[in-house]
C-alpha cells in the first residue's frame, strides 16, 4: 500500500486526547484504535514501515467521518481528510466493495439507471416492506439479510422531484435566479422536501433553478475511498455550475451535499454555495415579515447535522429558524450536537454500534417531550426516523424548510 500523503499533517497530533471527548464510536467501544489519536497513530506506522499494522483496516473502516473529533482537536489536525485518503489507498490495494461498487455505478449513470431503478423499485416496494403506522419510512415485511425489522428505508416515490419540475409552472418575471442544488436523497427519495424549499424561495423573490445535468455531490464516494468516482462526479457538477456562471448563489436543503460542494477547488469565480438556513438567514427581514405572528403549534427540537455544524461551522441560523416558527415551542435537547450515527451508507454497514448511537440520539429527543425532531440532512431525517421506531416514540422527523413551507402555506399573506 502506498503511505499517506498527509505526512506533515500527521505530524500536527500532539497525543492530547481531546478529540477522546466526543467521538461517537470511541464512546461505545472505549477502543483507543477508534479515536482519531489512535487511527492518526496506526495511519503514521503504516508510513514508516509501508506493511499494514494490526487493527489497520477496523479502525480505517470504522469512522463516521463526523468531524467532531477536528471540532475539538486544538491543533486542527484534517482528521477526515486523513481517514478518507487512508480508505482511499486501502481501496486501491484491496478494491471497493462490490456492493458500494454498483451503487456508484447508478450514481455516475443517472440518465439511464439510478432514476428507472429506483421508480422500478417504487412499484415493487410493497412486496417486502411495509408502512409505519406513525412515520414516514417503510419496514420489512420478511427477514431480510442484514435488516432487522425495526430498519427504516424511505419509502420510494413513483414521481421524483424532476418529474413535479418538469409541469411546475414557475412565474419567472421578477424572479431573481439562485441555482437549487438538491442532492440525490431530496431528487429521488424525498421530492416534497426540493418543493417546499422551491416554494419558500418563490416567497422570497427567488427562482429555483434546479439544472437536470446536476450530479450527485460526491460526499458518498468520498467517504468509501473512490476518488476516481468522487472527481468524476465534482468535474460534471463543476461544468454546469460554469454554464450557469452567471447566477452567483447555489442553494442546497442538504447539509452533506452543502459540505462536499464547499469543498469544490474550481468554483466559478464569485460563485457562493449556501446551506438553505444562510441563504433564509440572509433574506430574514422578508421572511420575518411573511411568516409574521404565525407559529407551529407543535413542540420541536432539532439535531445538529455533522456535515452542517462541524463541516460548515453552521448552528446559530437553523435555531434562528426554528425560533422564528416554533418561538417557544422550539425545545433544544441535551447534545444536539452529537452524530446520529448514520453517516451515509455506516447505518447500513455497522448497523449495531450505528443503533448504539442512534439511542443516545432517541433518549435526548424523547427527554424534550417534543413531537418533531428536526434536521437540515436528509440522511440524519432518516436515522431519526428509525430512532423513533427503535425507541418506540412518537415523534416525526422533518426538514426545517418543510416546517416552515406548511406554515407559510396555512397563514401565505
Ligand atoms: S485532539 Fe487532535 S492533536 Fe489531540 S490527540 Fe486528537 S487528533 Fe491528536
Ligand atoms: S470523524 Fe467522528 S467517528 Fe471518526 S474518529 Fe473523528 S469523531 Fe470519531
Amino acid at each position: 500500500m502506498t503511505t499517506s500523503p498527509w505526512q506533515q499533517e500527521l505530524k500536527k497530533c500532539v497525543k492530547c486526547g481531546a478529540c477522546m471527548a466526543v467521538c461517537p464510536i470511541y464512546r461505545q467501544t472505549g477502543r483507543e484504535e477508534m479515536v482519531a489519536r489512535g487511527k492518526l497513530n496506526l495511519i503514521e506506522r503504516l508510513n514508516d514501515k509501508n506493511e499494514l499494522p494490526p487493527g489497520w483496516i477496523e479502525a480505517v473502516d470504522l469512522c463516521l467521518l463526523c468531524c467532531s473529533c477536528e471540532e475539538n482537536c486544538p491543533k486542527g489536525v484534517k482528521i477526515t481528510e486523513i481517514i478518507a485518503d487512508a480508505r482511499y489507498r486501502q481501496t486501491e490495494q484491496l478494491g471497493l466493495n462490490p456492493i458500494k461498487k454498483s451503487a456508484f455505478s447508478l450514481l455516475k449513470n443517472r440518465f439511464l439507471s439510478l432514476p428507472r431503478f429506483l421508480k422500478a423499485g417504487s412499484f415493487l416496494q410493497w412486496l417486502l416492506w411495509r408502512r409505519l403506522p406513525r412515520h414516514s419510512g417503510l419496514v420489512r415485511r420478511l427477514p431480510l439479510p442484514g435488516l432487522d425489522d425495526k430498519t427504516v428505508i424511505p419509502a420510494l416515490p413513483q414521481k421524483h422531484l424532476d418529474d413535479y419540475l418538469k409541469k411546475r409552472q414557475t412565474p419567472t418575471s421578477n424572479l431573481k435566479p439562485v441555482i437549487y442544488f438538491p442532492g440525490c436523497a431530496t431528487r429521488y427519495l424525498y421530492p416534497q422536501m426540493g418543493l417546499d424549499l422551491l416554494y419558500v424561495l418563490e416567497l422570497l423573490g427567488f427562482q429555483g433553478v434546479v439544472p437536470k445535468e446536476l450530479n450527485c455531490c460526491g460526499m458518498v464516494t468520498w467517504g468509501a475511498g473512490d476518488q476516481k468516482s468522487n472527481q468524476e462526479l465534482k468535474q460534471r457538477n463543476l461544468e454546469v455550475f460554469r454554464k450557469h456562471s452567471d447566477i452567483k448563489e447555489i442553494v442546497t436543503g442538504c447539509a452533506s451535499c452543502g459540505h462536499a460542494l464547499k469543498e469544490y477547488e474550481d468554483l466559478p469565480q464569485e460563485c457562493e454555495i449556501l446551506d438553505i438556513s444562510e441563504f433564509l438567514f440572509r433574506h430574514r427581514e422578508k421572511l420575518e415579515e411573511l411568516v409574521g405572528t404565525d407559529k407551529l403549534e407543535k413542540k420541536i427540537t432539532y439535531h445538529d447535522p455533522c456535515h452542517l455544524r462541524k463541516g460548515q461551522g453552521i448552528t446559530s441560523q437553523p435555531r434562528w429558524l426554528l425560533k422564528l416558527i416554533a418561538g417557544e415551542n422550539f425545545i433544544e435537547m441535551r447534545h444536539p450536537e452529537r452524530c446520529c450515527g448514520a453517516a451515509g451508507t455506516f447505518g447500513l454497514s455497522h448497523k449495531e454500534i450505528s443503533r448504539e448511537i442512534l439511542a443516545e440520539k432517541a433518549h435526548d429527543t424523547d427527554a424534550t417531550g417534543a413531537e418533531i425532531v428536526t434536521s437540515g440532512c436528509p440522511g440524519c431525517l432518516l436515522q431519526l426516523t428509525e430512532g423513533a421506531v427503535v425507541a418506540d416514540s412518537k415523534w416525526q422527523a422533518e426538514h426545517p424548510i418543510s416546517l416552515l413551507a406548511d406554515l407559510l402555506r396555512k397563514g401565505v399573506r
